[in-house]
């Protein structure tokens, strides 16, 4: 049987859940900072840049109407801005990923580790600091976002995984997945059925990565999710599948 790294165990024990919420709400925010300080927080200040460099690096496309006339239209809170010189619309490099439109993208950086890490909604609120109604909606962002990049790949080349039919779970799981599967996803109560198939994706991914370092992996969530177009992802996030 297959371990995973020390990275990739829940910090999330009873005792560390126990802590946190017997931690009064106004000390909160210096457990977050220690939440963040946890993880490597000099590799973590390149995650947005090398995001930015990937949308950079592909041919800029105007998300709106995919022209490529484009013109530089300044800088907004440290992003680039650009303007479609076709249908005169703007758009910044984090335009179609899923930080876009987030008001705080630093907070995207704990966001990422517990999603890597698998926390439940509460933990992940109190580490990142922001309400259930956001993490929820932004965990799902993700997850879809992730289901729909792991739905294309299995379309372009089987990678050992088959569409089994349109009854969730829609893949075939390994044994060796299927046990830690249960163990990972027994951690989330209140899972709608109908979204089992994007928790299934959300840990395949993880469980794909776990011989990765923690930030190798946030990275790869940011980026993979980014590349998949956000208004396919919101147009499809309350189908089910
Ligand atoms: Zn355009």
């Amino acid at each position: 049987m297959i371990k995973f790294p020390l990275s990739y165990k829940r910090v999330t024990n009873r005792s560390l859940m126990r802590t946190i919420l017997s931690t009064k709400y106004n000390k909160r925010p210096s457990l977050r900072q220690s939440y963040i300080r946890y993880t490597d927080a000099e590799s973590i200040k390149t995650l947005f840049q090398k995001l930015l460099a990937s949308k950079q690096a592909s041919t800029i496309a105007c998300p709106h109407c995919s022209s490529s006339h484009i013109i530089g239209h300044g800088r907004y809170r440290d992003r680039q801005r650009y303007k479609c010189k076709s249908c005169s619309r703007t758009f910044n490099d984090y335009t179609n990923t899923p930080v876009h439109r987030t008001h705080y993208p630093d907070k995207w950086i704990p966001f990422l580790k517990c999603m890597v890490q698998g926390e439940s909604l509460r933990v992940s609120a109190i580490c990142v600091g922001i309400s259930y109604v956001t993490l929820f909606y932004w965990r799902h962002k993700l997850s879809r976002a992730i289901q729909l990049f792991l739905d294309y790949q299995i379309h372009t080349h089987t990678d050992g995984y088959l569409p089994v039919g349109i009854h969730p779970p829609r893949y075939v799981v390994s044994e060796m997945e299927s046990s830690h599967f249960i163990f990972w996803i027994r951690h989330f109560n209140w899972i709608k059925e109908k979204y089992l198939g994007r928790y299934v994706s959300w840990f395949r991914f993880v469980f794909s990565r776990s011989k990765n370092v923690l930030v190798e992996t946030m990275t790869d969530f940011l980026l993979i999710s980014s590349s998949i177009s956000i208004d396919q992802t919101y147009r499809t996030i309350k189908s089910v599948s």
